[in-house]
């Protein structure tokens, strides 16, 4: 490997001093696990739950270490996130406190949980219609005229090293794994865990599952260069981005995990094993790493596997509905 392509990629260590800073901020949340789940797969599986996190989601993790690495400048300025989702959530009530302010914009046909969600936490709401307008766009002009911080989702060092304390978190309860299965979006969680696991469980067999529709960071990492698609058709809403980091990219390439895939079906299957055997109410998007395990379980047997729940953030109607048509 060259220093010339390491350069600037989060470390390992970034990890580290990212759990550092969250500690007393975001919850530890607890690893759970299942007689009954172990016997289905064959393997002794535990489980990371994030669905538990405070916004619901991991993002708060890396919003949180983000934002804390702020100068005073930027925080008597404020932050700039797009997100219609978890992202959102998290840079808001991080912001709040921080006692920084928020401005988050959204799309108008946004679900009104999450706007409200996002409100109540204390960001300024600003709208936009996705189909006509460009967010980055207008992300950008904010952040000019009102000198705030453009915060993205995935593609920046603090983001990741934050994101990566869930399965620092992970290893340090339960020790090494022989596997590990991982929601896939843009890949900053992916990219955290790896660094954790380069830190605390070397061997472990790393799998990224990414939705069956869009598996443009399978693509990219075979192909050697960033793919991009059209938002994929997904109900793993969390995961319908249309191309991975840089930063993950840069880092998933030395020594890239396994990319599996999961059907909208199979999301569902998951959701309901979440919450007949653990008692879990778990969203699509979190439910990629369980269905990424299940079809994977089967060279699995008898090995020690770990799977990060990465969020719970559903409307329970529709929950209940595709429980329900399942
Ligand atoms: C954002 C998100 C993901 C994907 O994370 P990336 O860092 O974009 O890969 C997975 N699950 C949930 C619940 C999310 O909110």
């Amino acid at each position: 490997m060259s220093t010339h392509l390491s350069h600037g990629l989060p470390t390992p260590d970034d990890v580290r001093a990212a759990a550092r800073r969250i500690a007393g901020h975001a919850h530890r949340t607890p690893v759970l696990s299942s007689r009954l789940v172990d016997e289905q797969l064959g393997a002794r599986v535990v489980f990371k739950c994030e669905n538990l996190q405070r916004t619901g989601a991991f993002k708060f993790r890396g919003a949180f270490n983000a934002l804390s690495r702020f100068t005073p400048e930027q925080r008597r300025a404020g932050v700039v996130a797009f997100s219609s989702g978890n992202h959102a959530q998290a840079v808001s009530l991080a912001a709040a406190e921080l006692g920084i302010p928020a401005t988050i914009v959204m799309p108008y046909d946004a679900p009104a949980a999450k706007v409200a969600a996002t409100k109540a936490y204390g960001g300024e709401v600003v709208r936009y219609d996705r189909y006509t307008e460009d967010r980055v766009a207008i992300g950008r002009e904010l952040a000019r005229t009102r000198g705030l911080t453009l915060l993205p989702p995935y593609d920046h060092p603090d983001i990741i090293a934050g994101q990566g304390t869930a399965a620092l978190e992970l290893f340090e309860e339960v020790g090494t794994l022989d596997a590990l299965f991982v929601p896939v979006g843009g890949a900053g969680l992916l990219c955290g865990t790896t660094l954790a696991a380069r830190a605390l469980s070397p061997g472990c067999e790393l799998h990224g599952v990414e939705p069956e529709a869009g598996d443009d960071v399978r693509r990219s990492l075979r192909e050697g260069r960033i793919v991009r698609i059209d938002t994929p058709e997904t109900l793993a809403d969390g995961a319908q981005t249309q191309f991975m980091g840089e930063l993950p990219f840069g880092v998933l390439s030395q020594d890239p995990p396994r990319i599996l895939t999961a059907t909208d079906a199979e999301l569902v299957d998951a959701m309901h094993t979440f919450a007949t055997y653990l008692k879990l109410v778990v969203e699509p998007t979190g439910c990629l790493g369980l269905a990424g395990l299940r079809a994977a379980a089967g060279r699995l047997r008898g090995r020690r596997v770990g799977v990060i729940v990465s969020g719970g953030n559903i409307d329970l109607e529709r929950y209940a509905g595709l429980l329900r048509d399942r």
